[in-house]
């Protein structure tokens, strides 16, 4: 196993990897403009299907939820807002009472759940609550019928996919042991799309890599075990505290770059295939046909997009890999590339990927960095929906980072979609410049 776990620290270069990972940053502090990590909801609560989130929150929570989710809900929704009216100190007592039967109220009417977390927020009167021990006391009511977990989504704590990195880590304790003598397994951590998550599971099969276990799982009794010989391979960029807890409990992280686009899906299929010591004409047999589908769906928007210029406002902590798809495959240049939060060990290769002209910023003052953006005249403007109207006002095409999210644009498939995504505004605006 050692010689394994060796192997898989081994660098994994992007074809066109042209910079380098200890670049300056430009660290920025003030005002930002990005959503609360009670958003992540949005997909989790797709994602787990015997899963609800109890929101311990205010009516703003609660209508920033309703007012996000309003179109999306079909069914009744495994997720709602537990409503704390201000209060003292004296009335803390009450308040857990409180908690307590709306739980009880809700698990009676909703016997399908199997995992209820209670997500804390910011009011100063849900930060007075311990939820850590409002869960613990709970689960001892509820379990084994549910387990019950805690995580903040608060807007002080975590901005908006942060929100998916402390739902995440709050499942790593409840995740059953792998043996010491079990044998390699994969572990692929970060929620997707189920239809991609498929996709990702046909190729890994193809490749004869396996076991492989997705985190989180779509039901609460399948999460995945975790022990020494578990291999982490990630999803998503934004899982820092995640993979802090996975390693704890003996896991190892296979560094690659994120599945967007062509080149990006084949090397981080490829650093899996490395871990697992899948020979190079397996790989090539594998991955030919679903990589040549993807750069032709890529190339069609080749023309639309090469030479155009992107500045990224942080946001979904997805930008340094879109900047690197955008550029290394379609031609485009960033100009900026803002995130929230930089785990420069979780984004290694993609930083790398960028060219050394590239500005990469952490963090937000938001008045300065629209004038760094008003400045620069991009062609799109990559941004929260807060941004973009005073942004497109001013002439500036704008792309909301939130669909990057809710829309799925990992692995081969999607990555003429992911493409088209950034070609639908420029385009949109071309028609009505005409
Ligand atoms: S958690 Fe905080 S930032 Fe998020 S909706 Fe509630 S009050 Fe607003």
């Amino acid at each position: 196993m050692t010689l394994l776990h060796e192997k898989t620290r081994r660098a994994l270069p992007l074809p066109a990897s042209s910079g380098c990972v200890d670049r300056p940053v430009l660290k920025e502090r003030g005002q930002q403009e990005v959503f609360c990590g009670l958003t992540g909801i949005m997909w989790l609560h797709r994602k787990i299907q015997d899963a609800f989130f109890l929101i311990v929150g205010s009516r703003t929570c609660a209508h920033l939820m309703q007012s996000a989710a309003g179109v999306m809900i079909f069914a009744e929704p495994r997720f709602g807002t537990a409503i704390m009216e201000e209060r003292d100190l004296a009335g803390l007592a009450d308040m857990n009472d409180e908690l307590d039967s709306v739980v009880e109220k809700l698990l009676a009417r909703r016997p399908d759940i199997r995992l209820l977390f209670l997500v804390g927020s910011c009011p100063s009167e849900v930060i007075k609550l311990d939820l850590d021990r409002a869960a613990q006391r709970l689960s001892q009511i509820h379990s084994p019928q549910v387990r019950i977990l805690n995580y903040s989504g608060s807007g002080i704590e975590t901005t908006f996919t942060q929100g998916e990195d402390a739902c995440l880590a709050a499942l790593v304790p409840l995740l059953p042991p792998e043996p010491d003598s079990a044998p390699a397994a994969l572990m692929v951590v970060g929620a997707l799309a189920d239809v991609v998550e498929d996709q990702f599971g046909r190729l890994f099969d193809q490749l004869g890599i396996g076991p492989v276990r997705f985190l989180p799982a779509r039901l609460a009794d399948d999460m995945p075990p975790v022990g020494p010989n578990t291999l982490i391979l990630l999803a998503q960029p934004f899982l820092t505290d995640t993979v802090r807890a996975l390693e704890e409990r003996g896991a190892t992280l296979i560094q690659a770059p994120y599945p967007l686009g062509a080149d990006g899906t084949t090397a981080w299929l490829k650093a899996a295939a490395d871990a697992f010591n899948v020979d190079a004409e397996t790989f090539e047999t594998v991955t030919q046909a679903p990589r040549k589908r993807a750069e032709r769906a890529v190339g069609l928007h080749r023309e639309n997009l090469q030479g155009k210029r992107v500045f990224f406002f942080p946001d979904s902590q997805l930008e340094i890999p879109l900047a690197r798809f955008l550029g290394n495959e379609l031609g485009m240049s960033a100009l900026e590339v803002g995130t929230p939060y930089l785990d420069k060990r979780l984004m290694a290769h993609d930083i790398a990927a960028l060219p050394e002209e590239v500005t990469i910023s952490e963090g937000q003052h938001v008045d300065k960095q629209m004038d760094r953006c008003r400045a620069a005249r991009p062609d799109i403007a990559v941004c929260g929906l807060g941004l973009a109207n005073p942004l497109e006002v001013e002439g500036i095409t704008t792309k909301w980072s939130i669909e990057l999210v809710f829309t799925p644009i990992q692995g081969y498939e999607q990555a003429g979609d992911l493409a088209e995504l950034f070609a639908r505004p420029l385009n949109r605006r071309t028609r009505l410049e005409v």
